[in-house]
């Protein structure tokens, strides 16, 4: 006897071939049968009439953040209601494990202020912890590049020997552990201040088994196709697979890039074996620290000494030539913090005129009162979005962390991508713009992150995969989250599966927590 009969649905198996109509049984976590239609059906404990909804499989979110909202309840209902069952985190540089002793009080603190327990040092004692705790949906991460410097150096600008080897030793044991490779975030301290080179040997190291190396470029602005060139170094030299992450080309001048950076990265492809692939969201705003917009020296020797550092009338200035270099636009940078009623949802440039500040000294007053600001900044071009996302080697993703319904304020106000990055892109893309097929569209979510980060058995409706599965209507598919709005619930999925496990039936969540930890398997 099967456990569940999903009868008379139109299957999309994920590969981008057409659907078929026909019929999905599942025992315990697998796909047990698959049925074209007119064949003779097994018998099941619940049968779900599927009334040729589309079924596929569960969708694979390329690129989540820190993995630390896991030990909160809850923390994937706004993931699992887009349809994603898998997500990899560890993106951008940052990863929970490993922790080496200099970055124990940094997370120590973040432990504190966001309301976890910090209890672990490698991440195979974090991977424990978290089965322990019990996760809504299936997880795998990346070593953070910023995490492994941040617990390994002395001093940001500068690498001894002997920290190198430790990074590289952790960089190792985090792979041994599970790691699906490295990732970077190149515009944050103090992952910012390394040479090419480091994150070559690293790279080296996550290739040898098996990893890949996913990238927040050092400059998604005016030198992006540097920042291109470089990743594109790196993937040469270390001859592993390079994954630009949320792929942009921000700020009005620097509209209309992405065509010439999908011809260089095609052109790469054509004479290396490891691909270059890339994974976007679909919005025209980027969601980041209010910090990244200062100049990165500013960032050096840590937060503290940055607040003390925006005292000076000097720094102030530095940063007024900068933002004028930058030509950053803050008319359109919005703060997003709901603790400081008095700034949310303002633009930097209506704060600075509501206190008679200059823009800098808005930036500056900011940052001294939180460090850790979030803001929302509109500077991407929608036709250079179109065209990454609709590029048949580009992923979708949230860039999000998980953020659970009636989060804690301290754990911030997200982008609306956080609960409609999935929802938005079935939406724009195959029901509005009409600019991909609902297969394509299925596949660029399923088995194409899959194959590109080594997940067996996940990504595709066949038997014996992991019966990670959606039920919907596609007309009934749309993202709800707005800006000002951004912790809504995406509307339409009917019936999720993660492992075998009913999660949403009927549009109503369970409380299960079937999730698994997904582990490099190629170590
Ligand atoms: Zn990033």
């Amino acid at each position: 006897m099967h456990d569940f009969l999903i009868k008379g649905a139109t299957i999309y198996n994920g590969s981008g071939e057409k659907p078929f109509v026909g019929s999905v049984s599942v025992k315990n976590d697998v796909i047990s049968g698959v049925y074209k239609e007119d064949t003779e059906l097994p018998g099941a404990h619940q049968t779900i009439i599927a009334n040729g909804c589309a079924l596929t499989p569960g969708f694979i979110d390329t690129h989540a953040s820190t993995g630390f909202g896991y030990f909160f309840p809850h923390a994937a209902d706004h993931k699992l209601f887009q349809g994603i069952t898998t997500e990899i985190f560890g993106n951008c540089g940052t990863s929970p494990a490993p922790i080496e002793n200099r970055l124990v009080p940094t997370m120590e603190k973040l432990a504190k202020n966001l309301g976890f327990t910090f209890n672990w040092r490698t991440l195979d004692e974090y991977f424990t912890i978290l089965e322990k705790t019990g996760i809504q949906f299936n997880v795998a991460t990346l070593t953070g590049h910023s995490t492994l410097r941040g617990g390994a150096l002395k001093d940001w600008n500068s690498v001894s020997e002997n920290e190198l080897s430790l990074m590289k030793h952790c960089m190792e044991e985090s792979l041994h552990d599970g790691s699906l490779g490295l990732s970077t975030g190149l515009i944050y301290a103090p992952g910012c201040f390394a040479e090419t080179d480091e994150i070559v040997e690293l790279a080296k190291i996550a290739r040898k088994h098996g990893g890949v190396y996913a990238s927040h470029m050092r400059d998604e602005r005016d030198k992006l196709e540097e920042a291109i060139e470089e990743t594109l170094t790196i993937g040469e030299m270390a001859e592993i697979s390079v994954l630009v992450s949320h792929l942009k080309s921000a700020e009005k001048r620097n509209f209309g890039k992405i065509p010439g950076v999908l011809k260089r990265l095609e052109e790469y492809n054509q004479t290396h074996e490891q691909q270059a692939k890339i994974d976007v969201y679909p919005y025209t705003a980027v969601s980041t620290k209010l910090r990244a917009f200062i100049p990165k020296r500013f960032l050096e020797g840590g937060l503290e000494e940055v607040k003390h550092r925006l005292d000076s009338p000097e720094v102030e200035l530095e940063i007024a030539d900068y933002i004028i270099k930058k030509d950053y636009d803050m008319t359109q940078m919005l703060i997003i913090s709901n603790e400081y009623p008095e700034w949310e949802g303002k633009t930097i440039y209506q704060i600075a005129n509501e206190f008679s500040w200059t823009l800098a000294e808005t930036m500056c007053e900011i940052l001294k009162r939180d460090t850790e600001m979030w803001i929302v900044y509109h500077c991407i071009n929608q036709a250079d979005i179109d065209l990454a996302i609709t590029w048949e080697n580009a992923m979708i993703c949230t860039d999000s962390w998980s953020h659970p319904i009636n989060a804690p304020k301290r754990i911030g106000v997200p982008h609306p991508r956080s609960y409609g990055a999935f929802t938005e892109f079935i939406y724009q893309y195959v029901l509005q713009k009409k600019m991909l097929s609902f297969e394509e569209a299925i596949r660029k979510i399923t088995s194409m992150p899959a194959d590109y980060f080594n997940i067996k058995n996940r990504g595709r409706i066949e038997v014996d995969y992991k019966a990670d599965l959606v039920l919907f209507d596609i007309e009934h598919i749309k993202p709800l989250a707005t800006y000002t709005d951004p912790c809504v619930l995406s509307k339409g999925v009917e019936h999720l599966w993660v492992n075998g496990v009913q999660m949403i039936e009927n549009g109503v969540i369970s409380d299960a927590v079937p999730g698994e930890i997904i582990r490099n398997e190629m170590y």
